[in-house]
C-alpha cells in the first residue's frame, strides 16, 4: 500500500484527492493536514506538515493549498525525503528547483500545473498547431472563487504557443485596439500571445486555444465539469512519483 498524505485535505480539491485515494485499492490517506479541518475526519489530521510527518511513516505527500503555504509545507517534507505531488499553482521554476534541490533520500518533487489528462493532451495540440498558424489567443473559464487570474494552465499553455512559434510574432494587434475606458479587451499578453479569463458560476475549468490563418479557424477546447477530472492524474502522480527523483513538471512526463 502507497501511505499517502494529503495537505490542504479540507479543501475542495484536497477533500476530492482523499476520496480518491481512499477508492484506490493500492493506497491509503495516513493522515491529513489543514489548519481548517472539520474534527471528524476518518483518519488524522495535523495543522501542519512537520506534525504530521513526525506522526507517519508516508511514502507521497500530496499538496493542494494555497500559494503563500505549499513551499513551507515542500520545505518540511523533501528533506525528510519524502516524495511530493503537487496542484498548488504559483511557484515559480526557480522555486521549484530549489526546493528539489533540498531533497534527501532521492525524493521525487512532482508538480504539474494540470492534472487532468484532457488538458495536458490540449496543450500538446496546441504546441503542435503553433506553427501553422500566424494568430493563437487563449480563453480560460473558471469558477469565481478562483484566486488567480490568468490560469496557471493558460500561462503554460501561451509559453508552449511561443516556444513552438519559435519567434514568430503574431500580426493582430495585441493591444493598440483598445479604447479609452476599456483597457485589457484584448487580454493580457503572456509571451506575445493574447490571454483572456472569465470567472463565474457555473464553471469549474474549461479552456479554449483559438488559432487563426487565412480563411480558417481552428479551436481547441477542453472542459472539466467535475473536479474528479483531475483524480485519475492524481493517482498516476501518487503511483509514479516514487519511481522518479528531483523536480518533475507535468502530467505528460507519466502519460505512457
Ligand atoms: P481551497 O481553498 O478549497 O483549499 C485549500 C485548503 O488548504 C484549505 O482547506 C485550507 O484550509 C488549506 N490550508 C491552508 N493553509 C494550509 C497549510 N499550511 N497546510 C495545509 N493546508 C492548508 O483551494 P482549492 O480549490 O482546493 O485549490 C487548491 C490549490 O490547487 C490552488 O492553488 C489551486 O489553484 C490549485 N489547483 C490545481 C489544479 C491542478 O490541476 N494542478 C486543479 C485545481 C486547483
Amino acid at each position: 500500500m502507497i501511505r499517502v498524505a494529503v495537505s490542504g485535505c479540507a479543501g475542495r480539491m484536497g477533500s476530492a484527492v482523499v476520496d480518491a485515494v481512499r477508492a484506490a485499492e493500492d493506497m491509503e490517506v495516513v493522515c491529513g493536514i489543514d489548519p481548517h479541518a472539520p474534527a471528524d475526519a476518518a483518519f488524522p489530521v495535523y495543522p501542519s506538515v512537520a506534525e504530521a510527518l513526525d506522526a507517519h511513516e508516508v511514502d507521497a505527500l500530496v499538496d493542494f493549498t494555497q500559494p503563500n503555504v505549499v513551499a513551507d509545507n515542500l520545505a518540511c517534507a523533501l528533506p525528510r525525503g519524502v516524495n511530493c505531488v503537487v496542484g498548488t499553482t504559483g511557484l515559480s521554476t526557480d522555486t521549484l528547483e530549489d526546493l528539489a534541490a533540498t531533497a534527501a533520500n532521492d525524493a521525487c518533487l512532482f508538480y504539474a500545473p494540470n492534472f487532468t489528462t484532457g488538458a495536458v493532451l490540449m496543450m500538446q495540440f496546441a504546441k503542435a498547431a503553433a506553427p501553422f498558424f500566424p494568430e493563437a489567443e487563449v480563453i480560460e473559464f473558471h469558477h469565481c472563487n478562483k484566486k488567480d487570474a490568468p490560469s496557471g494552465t493558460a500561462v503554460r499553455t501561451a509559453q508552449i504557443i511561443a516556444e513552438a512559434r519559435d519567434g514568430r510574432k503574431s500580426a493582430a494587434p495585441g493591444r493598440e485596439t483598445e479604447i479609452e475606458g476599456a483597457q485589457g479587451a484584448r487580454g493580457a499578453l503572456i509571451d506575445g500571445v493574447p490571454v483572456h479569463s472569465v470567472r463565474s458560476m457555473g464553471y469549474v475549468a474549461s479552456q479554449e486555444v483559438v488559432f487563426g490563418s487565412m480563411g480558417q479557424t481552428l479551436t481547441i477546447r477542453h472542459d472539466s465539469w467535475d473536479r474528479t477530472s483531475y483524480m485519475p492524474g492524481v493517482l498516476l502522480g501518487i503511483r509514479s512519483v516514487g519511481e522518479r527523483s528531483g523536480l518533475v513538471v507535468g502530467l505528460e512526463n507519466f502519460m505512457a
